[in-house]
């Protein structure tokens, strides 16, 4: 993959999509990594070469993050299993069979794959400007380029790439956008929407945490963190996740992750404070409540303090934000819902062609 512009052209670029299908990866709140606040000013007072120089290092750091991504999410989609999901069969789908229009989503499976993919291309945005489109997101997209993810380097990077921000998942997060976007212009989803592909910008904000396009980012950076499988159910997705806490790779200052059931025997994680209270009136969470930001918010607000989640020493906002989407509050502790969110992970791309009623239960 290459970038769009050279150095001194993406210095200070800025685009304008004119598509509303926009969409954006960022934290509530983005305070600065202690100690690198001034890294962007100071770097637009770097003479010419210099300037280069920083962001030759910058670059490179994108282009390994960048292929990671194209490799894993190119393996996810050329895995057996998700074949299964898409087509209902692994068997090998005949030219003859696809032109009849048999495995609708065996076409889209093969566009993400040749086309998307390997095209990936990635804008460096280095300056805010008054008409930057969504300032405050880390990447974004839009639809009108179905294979380009946008940096906003000016809120995202510190120079060394060990801040609070992972890179790769915001890659991630944003190539996923891609890949959704690119079943929305097949008339397909990857998943049982429960809103419209076509949302308003306020729409769009004011279910951040639940929001369709997210939910979807989100899933596929906490897969790649506890190495999930296409078909892996709650249990699954229970026991994987454990198995990264136990093993250190993911931590928590705030909670205590553990493994539980619900009253019907379901898989669940509990996080149970460990620095903070929850007293029997935060009892808000409901099941089903997806469209209802609400609860999700006020998990959100609990678990996005630092040290929260953090997934090989960086904090993890992509799965504060989807948990967030999947809890309750109840008797003093946060319970993820994994039957539900295992659901989710087996019918994205969902088993079945055009009539899939593969239903979530969330
Ligand atoms: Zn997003």
């Amino acid at each position: 993959m290459k970038p769009l512009l050279t150095f001194s052209e993406f210095l200070f670029e800025s685009t304008k999509p004119t598509g509303t299908s926009v969409s954006c990866d960022y934290y509530s709140t983005k305070p600065p990594v202690p100690g690198k606040e001034n890294f962007w000013a100071n770097f637009e007072k770097m003479d010419g070469p210099a300037r280069v120089e920083a962001l030759k290092k910058i670059e490179a750091e994108i282009t390994n993050s960048i292929r990671r991504v194209q490799k894993d999410l190119t393996n996810w989609y050329q895995d057996p299993q998700t074949r299964k999901k898409l087509n209902g069969t692994i068997e090998p789908i005949s030219d003859e069979d696809l032109r009849a229009g048999k495995y609708p989503k065996e076409k889209v499976r093969r566009y993400i794959v040749n086309e998307i993919l390997p095209n990936l291309k990635y804008l460096m945005v280095t300056k805010r400007q008054t008409d930057t489109p969504v300032p405050g997101a880390w990447g974004w997209y839009s639809s009108e380029r179905p294979t380009t993810i946008v940096i906003n380097l000016f809120n995202f990077w510190d120079g060394t790439n060990d801040g609070n921000k992972n890179l790769y998942d915001t890659l991630k997060h944003e190539a996923t956008h891609l890949i959704d976007d690119a079943f929305g212009r097949f008339g397909l989803e990857p998943y049982n929407p429960t809103h419209s592909r076509d949302e308003t910008p306020e729409e769009y904000d004011s279910r951040y945490v639940v929001g369709d396009k997210d939910s979807f980012a989100r899933l596929n950076v906490f897969r790649g963190a506890i190495g999930a499988r296409p078909l892996d159910d709650g249990a699954e997705l229970l026991k994987k996740f454990m198995a990264e806490v136990a093993a250190g790779r993911i931590t928590s200052k705030r909670v205590r992750f553990e493994q539980g059931t619900d009253s019907k025997g379901r898989p669940v994680l509990i996080m149970r404070p460990v620095t903070f209270t929850l007293n029997n009136t935060d009892i808000v969470g409901k099941e089903g409540g997806r469209n209802d930001a609400g609860p999700a918010d006020r998990v959100l607000n609990l678990i996005t303090k630092p040290g929260s989640l953090v997934v090989q020493g960086q904090e993890n906002p992509n799965i504060k934000q989807l948990f967030s989407a999947y809890s309750s509050i109840g008797n003093g502790v946060i319970t993820v819902r994994m039957y539900d969110l295992g659901q989710y992970n087996k019918t994205t791309a969902a088993i079945g062609n055009d009539n899939s009623t593969a239903a979530m239960s969330a």
